[in-house]
């Protein structure tokens, strides 16, 4: 079993090399991490593929192709503290634990949010920090500290327009936020905001993509 699942990864892992990837560090990250424990158990078969599944609540886990690239786009050193707006499955959190000093993430469904912090405990991802909130207002102040600024922030929903203010008053001056923006689905650009002072920015973009977006509050169960 374990050899079969291992070439699996492999495979994945030549895949994107094949399409572009090329930062080992990125793809050494994304073979340490199994993506099958990230999908639901019919899906089983395809959690190899190089294809987004749904998870849920309609959501999906990203194609392992966009998760590659929006890692790769953050330059991540291992002294960042990072921060993610929408775990889903939790597959994007763990990759990011890999290259990071510590992940902070944020999804707005509390189901699941809990199956992926069950399945952080499980792989003993240790320096991720996982809650239940709206990532649109940025990580909020828990017990009197406040974690901000991040090195890093990474979008995994699009945003209108542009990403959150918030958000953007989260992100360290030299630092690098990916969000997808757009207001629909067939219309989505991934792009890169590089802060070089309190309030200026290079934007640049890197591909199109298509994502679910980012809504506000924490959602209600029958949501
Ligand atoms: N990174 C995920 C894929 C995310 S899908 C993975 O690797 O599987 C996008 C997620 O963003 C969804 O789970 C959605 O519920 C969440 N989301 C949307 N708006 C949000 C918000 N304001 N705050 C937190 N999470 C949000």
């Amino acid at each position: 079993m374990e050899t079969i699942q291992n070439s699996k990864i492999i495979r994945l892992i030549m895949d994107l090399r094949r399409k572009g990837v090329s930062d080992m560090n990125v793809l050494k990250a994304m073979e340490r991490i199994p993506r099958d424990v990230f999908v639901p158990q019919e899906m089983l078969d395809q959690a190899y593929e190089d294809i987004a599944l749904p998870i849920g609540r309609g959501q999906t886990i990203s194609q392992p192709f966009v998760v590659a690239t929006m890692t790769e786009a953050m330059q991540i050193s291992d002294r960042d503290k990072v921060l993610e707006i929408g775990t889903g499955s939790g597959y994007q959190a763990a990759i990011l634990s890999k290259l990071c000093r510590r992940l902070y993430t944020i999804e707005r469904h509390k189901p699941l949010l809990q199956n992926a912090q069950a399945i952080f405990e499980d792989l003993k991802l240790r320096n991720i920090t996982a809650i239940c909130a709206d990532g649109m207002k940025g990580w909020p102040i828990i017990n009197g500290i406040s974690q901000a600024p991040f090195q890093r922030i990474i979008v995994t929903a699009a945003a209108r327009g542009k990403p959150p203010q918030e958000l953007l008053d989260q992100l360290d001056v030299g630092g690098i936020m990916v969000c997808p923006v757009g207001d629909n689905t067939d219309d989505q650009v991934l792009k890169k905001y590089h802060k070089l002072s309190d309030d200026t920015y290079s934007i640049s973009d890197i591909c199109p993509v298509r994502f679910v977006p980012l809504l506000p509050d924490i959602a209600r169960s029958q949501e």
